[in-house]
């Protein structure tokens, strides 16, 4: 059985699969763990750590793609590196299922085992593996970093001889995974936090870490999807949110945005009547960019001066951490594996409801319905839709 490590490929990737720390339970199993020269570099583990950790440096990326059998990785391997894989070898990472499923089709085709970091299913049990919200944290954490450095106002409240300073103020829509962490990120630092979000039980959790939540009367439509998840909402419910957002841009300095709906895209909140309404300096960071974005002016990865008001509109934060982001990464991947190697051996019971939602396609066919149904489609979207 042999397990490697690949160098990820995707533009601005510095993440890793796995790290050093990651490989003793998996050799105590047994299994022979092969690294491409570099792969873990940029989050700070260097080829002879790898080795000291007991694993080889692979001869080359051609040959780890064709000897290994069980292959974790952060992003979907490209078309090239499909044609080269060992047929049924078992691949994971986050692979865009919903997305740009039939960017796998070579790798269905050669019969490898496909599981989506995204479909885990956000229960109990499965926490532990739940990569989405190690890596929502990571962003959510950053984007209020990154608004910092940005801002030409400073964050905490200071009383000094030459005067008061006030604090900033932050204003975060979307309090899940990454806004709670935005929201806590921002309080860390000494600003003054508004939040907003459809779903009504999460003001408790915004309240709790020191911020006002800001309610919105949706008139009675409820906004509780399945699983903790928000539902798509009315253009009129919209509307509402779409004017205590307007109201509240004019007093904030610094806007994180992270609304999202599981497999549609992110829902279009911010106004440009809210950025004209900013003062200039003003900062939005829009952590929905890659489902769209929730601002109408956002280009996904493009920096915007508009009026005076900074729009960043990252693809990657998590990259922008990558050792802790890579720790965490890691460990969700460890998880997953306890499940399907079994003693050293490779055992995929797909009546486990985990592997079950987790798994894209198994023996050259696709296993998730709603991935299958995409397939099926000729005219499948591509890059719009977040998981
Ligand atoms: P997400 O990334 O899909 O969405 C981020 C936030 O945007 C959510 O809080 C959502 O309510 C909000 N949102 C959507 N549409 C909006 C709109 N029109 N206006 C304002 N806000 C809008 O969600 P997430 O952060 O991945 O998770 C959301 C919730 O799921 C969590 O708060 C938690 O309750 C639950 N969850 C459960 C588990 C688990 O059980 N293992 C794991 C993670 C999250």
């Amino acid at each position: 059985m042999l397990l490697g490590i690949l160098k990820e490929t995707a533009p601005g990737e510095t993440r890793v699969a796995l790290l050093p720390e990651s490989l003793k339970s998996l050799l105590a199993q047994g299994i022979t763990i092969a690294v491409e020269s570099g792969a873990g570099m940029s989050a700070g583990a260097s080829d002879s750590a790898y080795s000291e950790a007991g694993a080889a440096i692979a001869a080359s990326r051609a040959t780890l793609l064709a000897e290994a059998d069980v292959l974790p990785m952060v992003n979907a391997p490209n078309p090239a590196d499909q044609a080269h894989l060992k047929p049924g070898a078992v691949v994971i990472g986050f692979l865009k299922p919903l997305d740009a499923p039939q960017a796998l089709a070579a790798a269905i085709a050669r019969s490898a085992t496909l599981f989506s970091m995204e479909l885990v299913p956000r229960i109990s049990r499965a926490q532990s593996m739940d990569a989405l919200s190690s890596m929502a944290t990571v962003a959510g954490y950053k984007a209020v970093i990154l608004a910092a450095d940005r801002l030409p106002r400073l964050f905490p409240m200071l009383m000094t001889a030459a005067g008061t300073i006030p604090p900033a103020r932050v204003f975060v829509i979307g309090a899940g995974v990454a806004g709670l962490q935005a929201i806590a990120t921002a309080r860390r630092l000494g600003a003054v936090v508004e939040a907003y979000d459809v779903r009504a039980a999460a003001g408790e959790q915004v309240r709790s870490l020191g911020a006002k939540f800001l309610d919105v009367d949706l008139g009675g439509i409820s906004a509780e999807g399945g699983g903790g998840y928000a539902a798509e909402l009315s253009e009129e419910a919209l509307d509402r949110g779409r004017d205590l957002i307007t109201k509240t841009a004019a007093h904030s300095d610094v806007i994180i945005t992270t609304a999202q709906v599981p497999g549609r895209p992110a829902p279009r909140l911010i106004r440009k009547a809210a950025i004209e309404a900013m003062r200039p300096g003003s900062v939005l960071v829009d952590l929905a960019a890659p489902a769209g974005g929730n601002c109408e002016l956002t280009q996904p990865g493009i920096e915007q001066i508009l009026n005076g008001v900074t729009l960043l509109a990252p693809l990657n934060l998590p990259a922008e951490v990558p050792i802790h982001a890579s720790q965490l990464y890691a460990r969700n991947i460890l998880n997953f594996l306890a499940l399907i190697l079994k003693k050293g051996e490779l055992t995929i019971d797909l009546a486990d409801e985990v592997l079950a939602g987790a798994c894209m396609a198994h023996n050259g066919a696709p296993v998730n319905p709603r991935v299958a149904k995409l397939l099926q489609t000729d005219n499948a979207p591509a890059g719009s839709l977040a998981c």
